[in-house]
């Protein structure tokens, strides 16, 4: 079938239903706002820049493929009406769960900034 031609949850045929939805779903790593640095900030900040730079390009293409993908993904579903409601519920319980409580800090190595 062709691309969005099917609900992505339930498999069912999107064609011949009197809706469907896109989801478009982006998670990106936040950052702190750039402030604006003195000339010697802004130089060390360069140096530490370049320094990135070159740590990243000596690493392995598949060590970096899984930086990036930490730290940027995006996904596009194509939903029926009844799997788009569910979401809805979904996602509400998610982002406002009261029983969701803050995790155990990341392994050393693998810390967010
Ligand atoms: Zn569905």
């Amino acid at each position: 079938m062709a691309f969005g031609a099917t609900c992505d949850r339930c498999g069912c045929d999107l064609l011949v239903a009197d809706v469907r939805f896109h989801v478009n779903l982006e998670l990106a790593q936040a950052y702190d706002p750039m402030e604006v640095a003195p000339k010697e900030q802004r130089r060390q900040m360069r140096g530490e820049l370049e320094a990135a730079i070159r740590t990243l390009e000596s690493l392995p293409a598949s060590e970096v493929q899984k930086l990036a993908d930490e730290s940027y993904s995006s996904f596009r579903f194509d939903l029926c009406g009844h799997c788009a409601a569910l979401l809805r519920d979904e996602a509400r319980a998610f982002f406002r769960s009261k029983n969701a409580a803050p995790h155990d800090p990341p392994p050393a190595g693998d810390a967010a900034n």
